[in-house]
């Protein structure tokens, strides 16, 4: 009894990706919630940790879907810059961004309007991005951050433009994940980075079979119960089963040109957190 995405063509995976992410948009955040117990919260500010924001950086985050990445982003940076700007203020200097915005751009980049951070929620599921639009009018956040309908595999952006491209759980769902790379390496600037949180392999045999027998039995069911749904959630088990063990993935990052990759298991190995730069 598996959802059948193994002998999916190819060229409807796409497809099916899509519905099952429309189906589940409305609830998503809430089975988020109960699947993971809150963890996925803690997941993704671990790789905030690990990004460590600095103003006027532009981040992608692709397959965004709700934007949960990105208002983590926002909100961390939006409190540096403040404070950036208040120790202008102490200093006795005019607390323009003009200023502030002239000593973090590149050389030859200055700007007249003031460089504030930006982040840009990509995806390619229009009720995930509306679900998430409607969450930052409900926090109050708009100003630096916009929502755009991309295919990570190619996605609608010119080379050299981001400082960090972030993928959060949204890899494993892209079908030819190589070219997702490839488009990765390809919009970053030459020194930006790629990280990618994603569901991975438990190496403990004891913990690997707690898991399993959670993720077989219990999420279809939560899935079923919450939203609905069996089989968007029994997807969501196969799809973690047949992504890549953390080397393999770290190789294929490696093979879209990128440099320095390393990762880390958060959980056990429940999931990890890849990097790599853009040189
Ligand atoms: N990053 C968000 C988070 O961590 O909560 C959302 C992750 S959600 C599990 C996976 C997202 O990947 C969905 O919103 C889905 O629409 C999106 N997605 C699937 N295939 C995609 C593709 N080819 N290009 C862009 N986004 C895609």
């Amino acid at each position: 009894t598996h959802f059948g995405f193994e002998t999916v063509p190819e060229g409807e995976k796409t497809e099916r990706v899509y519905k099952v992410f429309e189906s589940v948009a409305q609830k998503y955040d809430l089975m988020n919630d109960a699947m993971s117990l809150g963890v996925h919260r803690l997941w993704k500010d671990m790789l905030l940790h690990v990004m460590n924001p600095q103003p006027g950086m532009r981040l992608l985050d692709v397959a965004g879907g709700t934007g949960d990445i990105s208002f983590r982003f926002l909100d961390y940076v939006r409190s540096q810059e403040e404070r950036v700007a208040r120790r202008v203020a102490q200093a006795n200097q005019t607390p323009s961004w003009q200023e502030i915005s002239t000593s973090y751009a590149a050389p030859g980049q200055e700007e007249v309007e003031p460089r504030r951070s930006r982040a840009i929620v990509c995806d390619i599921n229009k009720e995930m991005l509306k679900v998430g639009q409607q969450k930052a009018d409900r926090m109050g956040l708009t100003s630096g951050l916009s929502w755009v309908v991309g295919n990570a595999e190619e996605l609608p952006f010119d080379d050299d433009q981001f400082d960090v491209y972030t993928v959060a759980f949204g890899i494993r769902n892209v079908t030819h994940i190589d070219l997702a790379l490839q488009e990765a390496f390809r919009v970053l600037k030459p020194g930006g980075r790629f990280i990618c949180l994603e569901f991975s392999k438990v190496a403990n045999p004891l913990l690997s079979q707690l898991y399993n027998a959670y993720s077989f039995q219990v999420i279809p069911v939560l899935g079923e119960v919450i939203a609905g749904d069996w089989k968007s959630y029994q997807y969501l088990v196969e799809s973690i089963r047949k992504f890549p063990d953390q080397e393999t993935f770290k190789g294929m990052i490696e093979d879209a040109g990128f440099f320095s990759v390393r990762y880390h298991n958060l959980t056990g190995g429940v999931v990890a957190i890849h990097s790599g730069f853009k040189l």
